[in-house]
């Protein structure tokens, strides 16, 4: 396992792996995730509650359905309370993807895709959703076909650890060991940078949503790029 520190990496290894981040990577919903977790909430507890006022962008989906549960019954979820949280938001986010006005694939995401998969590379997901959230997102896009594995927020609150799941799924897909430095992080945030980084991997920042390639290269990206348009640097 190398662990990679330095700022400024040669491409001496070639990046096998490439996992990339969701939401404001490959695809906004337009407010699809928050919306289904507002109807869950008003289903069962008559409260339309705004998952942004509890939680921010970097949190895995347990993470942002307890927090905002404590936030606005001011407790914690019962097992079987939490159980039917998660259940009834996947539920209402069938509706909201399909339904969201402002969905759309971002910049040359459906381009890179196809291009890297003959490139040879192995192409995984590492994300805050859970696995079922991340498929359904995905879904309307068409874009499921291209991940054989990921590390999701159902495997980890931690996204270096969920990160951590993701390289260790590659190589049980695709039967053989991949190292970490044989691996890329592709993320639209800071938190994708650092999660990459405690897992020993490098990061390709992606300024094509709320952060732009300067602030990623200031957060500490290996690379950092404004949008996918012109593939990856690696
Ligand atoms: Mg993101």
């Amino acid at each position: 396992m190398g662990t990679v520190t330095e700022t400024t990496p040669t491409e001496t290894t070639p990046r096998i792996v490439i996992l990339f981040d969701i939401d404001g990577t490959l695809i906004d919903t337009g407010g699809a995730g928050a919306a289904s977790w507002r109807l869950a909430f008003d289903e069962l507890y008559g409260i339309p509650a705004d998952i942004g006022q509890f939680t921010d962008a970097g949190m895995t989906d347990p993470d942002v359905g307890r927090r905002t549960f404590e936030a606005v019954l001011h407790r914690p979820p019962e097992r079987h309370e939490f159980a039917r949280l998660l259940e009834r938001r996947l539920h209402h986010l069938h509706q909201t993807v399909a339904e969201s006005k402002d969905y759309r694939v971002l910049p040359g995401v459906e381009e890179l895709l196809p291009e890297l998969i003959d490139e040879g590379r192995l192409l995984g997901l590492t994300t805050g959703n859970v696995e079922a959230a991340a498929h359904i997102k995905l879904h309307r896009a068409g874009l499921n076909r291209f991940f054989s594995f990921g590390g999701y927020g159902s495997d980890s609150t931690d996204r270096a650890e969920l990160t951590r799941t993701a390289l260790r799924r590659a190589s049980l897909v695709y039967g053989e060991t991949v190292d970490a430095d044989q691996a890329v992080v592709v993320g639209d945030t800071p938190h994708d940078v650092e999660a990459a980084h405690a897992a020993g991997m490098a990061c390709v920042g992606v300024g094509s949503h709320h952060f732009t390639a300067d602030q990623l290269r200031d957060a500490g990206a290996d690379y950092a790029i404004a949008s996918l348009e012109n593939g990856l640097p690696v």
